[in-house]
């Protein structure tokens, strides 16, 4: 890479942090043991396992026994929602709780969470394992509390709703959701329904406490706050019925089998250590940000913010510019050193219109015209400058150009 480039895609993936890096390092070659052998290099390895293990509980507010190390929050998400499903299943044979004497299983989520939510879901629904309900989230990005309350039924066995959606970067109202679900646990005297969010964009911003936020289940990824990928982890409440969803060995209180990923799993807790320390960082972050979404619609025509301007993640701005295509405007600016993105990563590369902008309720030629900005801890303001004069330069040439060709027509 020769050329200055300014990274603005932070909600995809950050860099890893240098000090994360050195506390990995001794565990490729020089600590490579298996955290599951008895000599003395697995107990090296199994202890710097437990320290991660020790950092994440200290910043979730859980128990050690209560994290699961998986390979990102796919993987996490996946297990926590299959995990649930599966254990139904074999708790109707054991009687583990009323609620399993129902026939088909019920999951409540939103339309705008990760695919890997979504797929997951509808797996089993395809595969006749649950019926869901796709709670809407309207034009704010934010789904209502009261709609969890009233979707839920007495085969409701696990609701799933994001923390901060990685698009939009909306914040949904967690702690309420978990009062709700609370209730209505009590209530009927039943260990359903579990609840479970997807924090893997909110751990760098909003507080994770397990306890306050009241849920059950968490799901977390190592990229996404300066840590390596491929590494993730999964908070499960001590007495949460969970079955895993991967055979193999003994690793993870049997939870989740394979051998550990150590360096990647010190990594995951060494940046979720940084997390604390970086709260001046998300001052300035917030203060780019908003700089960043005054300027541009000011300084541009046509153009709207999407989602919640104030339930919102510090690092995120998501605009739609009306007669622009966003796969171009993307291109134009990688061109000229910016990188950001249409939408996910996951599904760029997929002409589909954003199922997060849809839910949203924006038309799908609109959708097109939209970019997500993300921000992160090397942001600078003279990067920002540089960002919002070449968008603003970038925009105004494609109108032109468009607007050339339909008049050659
Ligand atoms: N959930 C959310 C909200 C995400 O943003 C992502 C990453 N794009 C994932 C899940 C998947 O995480 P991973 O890349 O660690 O599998």
């Amino acid at each position: 890479m020769n050329k200055k480039l300014i990274y603005l895609d932070y909600a995809a993936t950050t860099p890893v942090d240098k000090k994360v890096l050195k506390a990995m390092l001794p565990y490729f070659s020089e600590k490579f043991g298996n955290p599951m052998s008895l000599h003395s290099f697995g107990e090296f390895a199994k202890e710097a396992t437990q320290k991660s293990r020790q950092q994440i509980a200290s910043f979730l507010h859980c128990n050690l026994e209560e994290i699961i190390f998986t390979s990102g929050a796919t993987e996490s998400n996946n297990l926590a929602i299959k995990g649930i499903v599966k254990k139904y299943f074999f708790g109707k044979t054991k009687n583990l709780d009323t609620r399993c004497s129902m026939n088909k299983p019920h999951i409540i989520t939103t339309v705008f969470e990760h695919h890997c939510v979504l797929n997951s879901l509808k797996f089993l629904e395809k595969s006749g394992q649950a019926e869901v309900t796709y709670l809407p989230v309207y034009k704010e990005g934010v789904v209502r509390a009261e709609d969890v309350k009233k979707a839920i039924k007495k085969n409701t066995i696990l609701v799933s709703v994001m923390y901060v959606n990685n698009e939009i970067g909306t914040v949904q109202p967690i702690e309420e959701i978990s009062k709700i679900v609370k209730n209505s646990r009590e209530g009927a005297k039943t260990l359903y329904p579990i609840f479970h969010t997807d924090a893997t964009q909110a751990i760098n911003y909003f507080d994770c406490n397990v306890e306050k936020l009241g849920v059950d289940m968490l799901s977390l990824s190592g990229h996404k706050i300066y840590g390596p990928k491929g590494v993730g982890a999964l908070y499960v409440r001590k007495g949460t019925p969970i079955e895993k969803t991967q055979d193999g060995g003994d690793q993870e209180g049997q939870k989740r089998a394979g051998t550990h990923n150590v360096p990647g799993i010190v990594g995951l807790g060494e940046a979720i250590n940084q997390v604390k320390s970086q709260k001046s960082k998300v001052k300035n972050i917030l203060s780019l940000r908003n700089y960043l979404i005054e300027k541009v619609l000011k300084e541009i025509k046509d153009v709207t913010l999407n989602g919640s301007k104030i339930k919102r993640s510090p690092n995120n701005a998501n605009f739609t510019f009306k007669s622009v295509e966003g796969e171009s405007l993307i291109l134009m600016l990688d061109q000229l050193g910016i990188a950001c993105s249409t939408g996910s990563a996951c599904s760029s590369g997929s002409l589909k219109p954003s199922h997060v902008l849809m839910s949203l309720g924006i038309k799908t030629e609109e959708s097109h015209g939209s970019i997500r900005i993300t921000l992160g801890k090397y942001t600078t303001k003279k990067e920002m400058d540089y960002a919002i004069k070449t968008l603003e330069n970038v925009i105004k040439k494609i109108r032109t150009i468009s607007g050339d060709i339909l008049k050659e027509f």
